[in-house]
């Protein structure tokens, strides 16, 4: 299974005062047993982009392929790419509609052709799958608590034994441990049947932690498109369209220094503005046996927040400028302080008597 978009685009009322862009020029492959998420703003292009991976929408140009087959192509089989890339709304009362859970969750297969038996088989293998309990087979839907909907709705889609499982803000409305059970469920789904999966969020937070690839879309665009650590490095990227990098796996950065007056504490610092130039010889503490002579600028000034996390700026020359510069550039590599010459090399010092 391999879903790959080349050179996809979509507007809304082409040629009409409504035109909207929704897509632009996506390309990007989905390879089997992947879990990815695609994070984004609301009305960055999210939804837009599944609906056309099962074939809902059609690109206005462009080109899809499953299994390297466009399918856009004549006569090539809709029905069956849609019970092969299973769709979980957003919303599961758009999902849900027989009188009881049995019923709605037995339509999908037997839409595709499945016997009555068959298709009871394997609702009730899904619901069991999704942890929904037997009691409640029998119930109409739409009586049931927001998780267990859910639930329902992602049965549903599981019956017809898809090898995609999208789903599009599968957590929304949940509070946080009704979110965690669901995030749970697929990703056990997908560990357990090697599901491919994707899932839709606006919340970097609920998919970082399951995820091995992120997609972040931006104004119809793909932004960037990695694993969570790569995707992560670009966080000034992310914070500028204010799709901060989660907590996990990523800690405070803290720097301090003391060059004589006491130590500074500079948590999360960010050098605003740099300028002047020192050469001079530079050791690191961090990594023992690394020296060499180095020019870096002579005024550094840093925004960063206190023990209290109080904001506040504070500038340094000459030795306090090589240590924020060196310090920082320690964090970031060389985000922020372009102006560095010379680097640090091995070397070995001689024992002292
Ligand atoms: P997301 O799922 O990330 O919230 P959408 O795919 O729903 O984003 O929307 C992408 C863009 O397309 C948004 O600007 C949205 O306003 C626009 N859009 C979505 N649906 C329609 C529609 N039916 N008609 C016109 N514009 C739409």
């Amino acid at each position: 299974m391999s879903i790959a978009l080349e050179h996809v685009n979509y507007i809304y009322s082409p040629g009409t005062a409504y035109e909207k862009r929704a897509l632009n020029d996506i390309s990007l492959e989905i390879g089997q047993g992947q879990f990815v998420g695609i994070i984004g703003h609301t009305g960055s292009g999210k939804s837009t982009l599944i609906q056309h991976l099962n074939g809902l929408m059609k690109a206005t140009s462009g080109d899809i392929l499953y299994d390297g087959q466009s399918i856009y192509a004549e006569g090539y089989d809709m029905r069956k790419l849609r019970s092969q890339v299973g769709l979980v709304f957003q919303y599961p009362e758009h999902q849900l509609f027989e009188v009881d859970v049995i019923s709605d969750v037995c339509f999908g297969p037997k839409n595709q052709g499945l016997s009555e038996e068959e298709s009871e088989k394997n609702a009730r293998e899904a619901l069991e799958l999704v942890g929904f309990p037997e009691k409640y087979y029998k119930q109409s839907p739409f009586e049931l608590s927001g998780g267990q909907k859910r639930r329902v709705a992602i049965a549903g889609v599981l019956a017809m034994k898809p090898k995609v499982l999208i789903l599009d803000e599968p957590t929304a409305g949940l509070d946080p441990a009704g979110r965690d059970e669901i995030l749970d469920l697929v990703e056990r789904m997908h560990r357990e049947r090697g599901i491919t999966v994707i899932l839709v969020s606006h919340s970097m937070e609920d998919v970082a932690k399951y995820v091995e690839r992120i997609i972040v879309m931006n104004h119809g665009s793909v932004m960037l498109d990695g694993a969570p650590k790569e995707v992560f490095r670009h966080y000034k990227e992310l914070e500028a369209v204010g799709l901060a990098a989660p907590q996990v796996g990523i800690l405070k950065r803290i720097v301090v220094i003391d060059v004589g007056e006491g130590p500074v504490v500079m948590v999360n610092p960010v050098i605003l503005e740099t300028s002047g130039e020192q050469t001079g010889d530079e050791g690191c503490l961090s990594i023992p046996g690394k020296a060499g002579q180095v020019t870096r600028p002579n005024y550094v000034k840093v925004h960063a927040f206190d023990e209290n996390m109080e904001e506040y700026e504070i500038e340094g020359t000459e030795l306090m400028a090589r240590a924020m510069c060196h310090e920082i550039d320690h964090l970031d590599g060389h985000l922020y302080v372009e102006k560095v010459e010379g680097q640090l090399h091995d070397v070995t010092y001689e024992e002292e008597e």
